[in-house]
């Protein structure tokens, strides 16, 4: 009796060690408590920078979208611990994935609708476009260097962003066999505002854009195209990305 006494007693700590390492693998696997920390940092940067936000803070639903994408699962495997810092990470090819509170910025700017069709230029990881693709019906995204296109491509297939196309292409001059757009998202710094981004931009769409040059100060400017066709660019923020080649580079 003695002796089963002392083997139900190992029983219930090899079950309680076994329980303390699925509470303890799952959510490190899952990540999930990272990302609600991240939301809480991104809250806090839209908290002191109110008008880069309009005044209203990051859209709830964009929030909701960026507490469920893996970015873990964007960048290389050396950087994945860092994944949910709040910082820009290496990606490869000299690029890199933009601050958490960057994509949450640009993809709330672009007030993406359920049946908007979005354009991202700069597909890197995929993670901006992965963010985009449950708010929106359909998200185009262009790359310039094929690995990180292909990567990509083939990342948000395997994760099941099924409304996500990617091509390989120079996305100065835009997707025009797609245009319009409601939403044209720019994740490379530009020297001048792409004209053709800006003609392919539906009415009453918005497109934001780092203008800048790489050794100069670059800002984020957000570009609205009127019902009645009319163009209203605006100024919001310093910020810091690669530059935009092909096209567009001067
Ligand atoms: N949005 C990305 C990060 C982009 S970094 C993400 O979520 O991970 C900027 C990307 O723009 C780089 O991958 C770079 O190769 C790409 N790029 C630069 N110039 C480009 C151009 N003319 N057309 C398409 N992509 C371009």
């Amino acid at each position: 009796m003695r002796r089963l006494g002392q083997c139900q007693r190992l029983l219930v700590v090899v079950l309680a060690s076994a329980a303390a390492m699925v509470s303890t693998c799952a959510p490190a696997q899952d990540r999930s408590s990272e990302r609600t920390a991240m939301i809480e940092t991104i809250k806090g940067h839209a908290r002191s920078a109110p008008s880069a936000v309009e005044g209203r803070g990051v859209d709830p639903a964009v929030l909701t979208t960026m507490g469920k994408v893996p970015r873990h699962l964007f960048v290389p495997e050396e950087q994945r611990g860092a994944a949910y810092r709040d910082r820009p990470l290496p990606i490869g090819y000299g690029q890199t994935i933009s601050q958490p509170f960057i994509v949450a910025l640009m993809t709330d700017l672009i007030n993406v609708g359920p049946g908007d069709s979005v354009l991202e230029i700069g597909t890197g990881s995929g993670y901006q476009a992965a963010v985009l693709s449950p708010l929106a019906a359909k998200v185009y995204s262009i790359e310039i260097i094929p690995q990180l296109g292909e990567r990509a491509a083939a990342r948000l297939a395997e994760l099941r962003y099924n409304n996500v196309e990617v091509k390989v292409d120079d996305g100065y001059y835009g997707w025009p066999a797609r245009a319009p757009f409601d939403g044209i998202v720019v994740t490379a710094a530009a020297s001048h505002i792409p004209p053709p981004l800006v003609e392919q931009l539906a009415r009453g769409g918005r497109m934001v854009v780092p203008v800048g040059g790489p050794f100069a100060t670059q800002f984020l400017m957000l570009v609205e195209k009127r019902r009645d066709g009319s163009i209203t660019t605006r100024q919001l923020l310093p910020v810091s990305f690669v530059p935009l080649r092909g096209g567009g580079t001067p």
